[in-house]
């Protein structure tokens, strides 16, 4: 019998998603799979019954149909400061899944190392591996999940061809400081490696904190790519559009890379999108108001259960302290959730390289009312196992 690759044998299938069909077996409340119970806005609705009966069901440009481009192009050079060019700064992908895949082929080597920070979105270790690559991995360590300039050095030193960062971070929820930010670009410049970042959560921000655009940082120009994706900004998560974002001479690369793996993401739902892309400033303002009156209730109820929680500056997720409830792993406590409490979540190994099975990750991207559904279900655990 022929084998199949080698390289699959290093990672196993998403437990991010394994865990939704569990919930749905189960009929538990999914709080595992981060994604909006809740519609786009209706902009948006209204622009993809139009495009259904425009001329948009043939293949857009392999890079991106030029009046997505455009307005992306415009969106970005809006909230980042930085001019960026629809033609030259551009590939339009399957989501940042995608985009992610695509900056690691667009990089890497066969052998090349690429620094992970570890807790890490599931994925990146499986693009590194898939890509030829080998993740080398740097922790974020709990409760605020900083990192050690001098063992980042010591990662880098080993010869580094890139880094991902993260930002704001799944599963953390950490929003990295400009200085924190500054010195992963020195190093990165001293040792001559590539930045690759993913921001999908770029506008789910809680006040005091802000998110700093990492490409526009001095420097950071013929080294920062970076991956974003439309999904968790305008609720489009099953629309898969996202982008890579880089300099020209990287965008060129890039785009032989995502025209022989995809051809390209669904010409109606660039066309749709566009809408979203020109909605007023104040749809980002609400989109942030939004999310933080849902952390304040989530984490209301994960107060009332007892149980310590790590408490998020961005995105939409929490790491739950579960070791008191004395499960032997967390795999078995999140099994447990979902049958026992009702609530699905993602067990926390899945996203740390180390020996770490102390958190569940939930999330909260849902409304009100699934989050107070939730929360009294999660009563259950004052009780103990
Ligand atoms: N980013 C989301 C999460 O971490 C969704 C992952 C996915 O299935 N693409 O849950």
């Amino acid at each position: 019998m022929p084998a199949t690759s080698r390289r699959l044998q290093a990672f196993t299938e998403s437990v991010i998603r394994a865990m939704t069909r569990l919930s749905n077996q189960h009929g538990a409340i999914n709080l595992s799979q981060g994604f909006p119970d809740f519609n786009p806005p209706e902009e948006i609705l209204a622009a993809l019954e139009r495009a259904t009966r425009g001329p948009f069901h043939q293949y857009a440009v392999t890079w991106g149909a030029p009046r997505f481009r455009q307005a992306l192009a415009k969106k970005i050079t809006h909230f980042s400061g930085t001019p960026v060019d629809p033609d030259q700064n551009l590939v339009v992908t399957c989501g940042s899944t995608e985009a992610m895949m695509c900056a690691m082929m667009t990089c890497c080597e066969p052998g090349d190392k690429v620094i992970v920070f570890s807790p890490f979105y599931e994925n990146y270790a499986a693009d590194a591996i898939l890509s030829g690559a080998e993740p080398i991995y740097v922790p974020l360590r709990p409760p605020h999940f900083g990192f050690d300039p001098d063992e980042l050095a010591r990662a880098f030193a080993q010869g580094a061809k890139a880094i991902i960062v993260c930002n704001p971070s799944n599963p953390t929820g950490k929003v990295f400081t400009r200085a924190e930010l500054q010195t992963i670009l020195d190093l990165a410049e001293k040792h001559d490696a590539f930045v690759i970042t993913d921001e999908p959560y770029e506008h789910i921000v809680y006040a005091p904190h802000e998110h700093v655009y990492m490409h526009t940082l001095p420097g950071a120009a013929d080294r920062v790519i970076v991956c974003n994706s439309l999904s968790k900004t305008y609720s489009i998560t099953g629309w898969r559009l996202g982008y890579v974002q880089a300099a020209p001479h990287i965008i060129a690369q890039a785009r032989k890379v995502h025209d022989f793996l995809t051809v390209g993401a669904a010409a109606p739902l660039q066309e749709a999108a566009v809408a979203g892309l020109e909605l007023p400033d104040s749809y980002y303002h609400g989109l942030r108001d939004l999310y933080t009156a849902k952390r304040d209730v989530f984490l209301n109820h994960l107060r009332a259960t007892g149980l310590p929680f790590t408490e998020p500056h961005g995105a939409y997720y929490v790491l739950m302290d579960i070791s008191s409830l004395g499960f032997p792993t967390d795999t078995e406590a999140a099994e447990w959730f979902v049958k026992e409490v009702g609530v699905a979540g993602v067990p926390g190994s899945s996203f740390f390289r180390e020996p770490e099975h102390r958190f569940i990750r939930f999330h909260y991207a849902k409304q009100v009312e699934t989050l107070n559904a939730a929360g009294e279900k999660l009563l259950r655990v004052k009780q103990g196992r």
